[in-house]
Formats: structure tokens, C-alpha cells, sequence
């Protein structure tokens, strides 16, 4: 989505929920942290705001959790057949501060699901190639030597995902690159700064339709 007034954006939401069959719709204000936030059920229609956060999460049917992404890496996470999901925001600074395995935690404290039943999934976001950055976020993920270099988010949050007992076949990631894939999507990089966002999300329909 490109911009435009909260009013807008409030609107583009709710018709997305609607199509999907969805309820409501749960977004956060993103800071590049690794704060989650778990969304209740709700009977109000709409959009909720959960506040500053880069990862919702609910065991709730009929409520769309959104993220926003230009370049950094849109998380879903799900149980294996069952009714856990969130979604997350993940950049460098996000990813390295260890968000993917916060939210992973969380399914174990909240839900009592173990990492072996969760499917990962990294959504399109711009690619090693095309990342090249520099010695302080090599660093932040243990990288040393060399001023500059390319930093594959995707790789590294899959690295993580399984290191922190996700099965590395539940794990998957998406080919496309924000910034020099074949489809044009925002890259904030590709676009100087002033690209819109891309809305990924994730949702449950609940039995009852
Ligand atoms: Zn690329």
C-alpha cells in the first residue's frame, strides 16, 4: 500500500478483512524491536492498533494480524494444525535483537506449544545481493573483519528459527527480493526512502465462519 491518510489506510484494511472473512485486524506501530503483542478475541469489527510492537500473535480466530515492510522480512509464524499464529516485523535490528525467537518462546509460555510444532515462513524482502551492509550490523550478528558486506536476512533468521528447534523443513522462505526481483514490490532501499509498505498478513477463519 502507498501511503495516503490514516482514514485511507483504515478503510483499505477493513475491505481487506473483509474479503478474507475476517472480523477485524490487528496492527501495531513498528519500532524495530522485539516487543509482541497477543491480540485478543474481540466482537468489535475494525482496526485495532496494539501500540508500539514489531510481532503480534493470537490463538483468536477472525482477526488479521499485519505487518508492514519495505525491505526488511515479514514473518509468519504458525502452529501445525492447530490455532496459534503470528506475524512479525523483522529487520536487521529486530532480527539480531532475536525477535523470530522471542516470538517462538512465546508460543511455548503462552500457548504450550513447542518450537518443533511451529511452520516458519520468511516473506519477500530484499535479498543478500542486494543488502550490502555495514561493520556495525555485521557485528550484530557476529560477523567480523571487513568494513562493508552483504548481510542475507532471510538466511539468518532460518539459521535462527532452526537453532531455536524449528525443523529445518518447516521452515520456507520466499525467492523474491524487494529490491531486484522480477515483480515490482516496495523496497525502501531500491526507492531512495520513499516507498510505500507492503501489508503482509495472517488469520484464522474460525469454525463458525
Ligand atoms: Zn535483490
Amino acid at each position: 500500500m502507498t501511503g495516503g491518510t490514516t482514514g485511507d489506510v483504515t478503510r483499505r484494511y477493513v475491505a481487506l478483512a473483509r474479503v478474507l472473512g475476517m472480523k477485524s485486524i490487528a496492527v501495531a506501530r513498528q519500532v524495530h524491536g522485539t516487543r509482541i503483542v497477543e491480540v485478543g478475541p474481540s466482537s468489535e469489527p475494525g482496526v485495532r492498533v496494539a501500540g508500539e510492537a514489531d510481532g503480534l500473535v493470537t490463538v483468536a480466530p477472525d482477526i488479521l494480524l499485519v505487518v508492514t515492510t519495505a525491505d526488511c522480512v515479514p514473518v509468519y509464524v504458525a502452529r501445525r494444525g492447530g490455532d496459534g499464529i503470528a506475524t512479525l516485523h523483522a529487520g536487521w535490528r529486530g532480527a539480531a535483537a532475536g525477535i523470530l525467537e522471542r516470538a517462538i518462546e512465546r508460543f511455548g509460555t503462552s500457548y504450550g506449544v513447542g518450537a518443533g510444532d511451529l511452520l516458519v515462513h520468511l516473506g519477500p524482502s530484499i535479498c543478500g545481493a542486494c543488502y550490502e551492509v555495514g561493520a556495525a550490523v555485521l557485528g550484530a550478528f557476529g560477523y567480523d573483519g571487513g568494513d562493508r558486506g552483504a548481510l542475507d536476512l532471510r538466511a539468518e533468521l532460518a539459521d535462527r528459527a532452526t537453532r531455536a528447534g524449528v525443523r529445518a523443513a518447516s521452515v520456507s522462505r520466499s525467492d523474491w527480493c524487494t529490491r531486484c526481483g522480477p515483480v515490482r514490490l516496495h523496497s525502501h532501499r531500491g526507492q531512495g526512502g520513499r516507498a510505500g509498505r507492503m501489508a503482509s498478513f495472517i488469520g484464522r477463519v474460525g469454525d463458525s465462519g
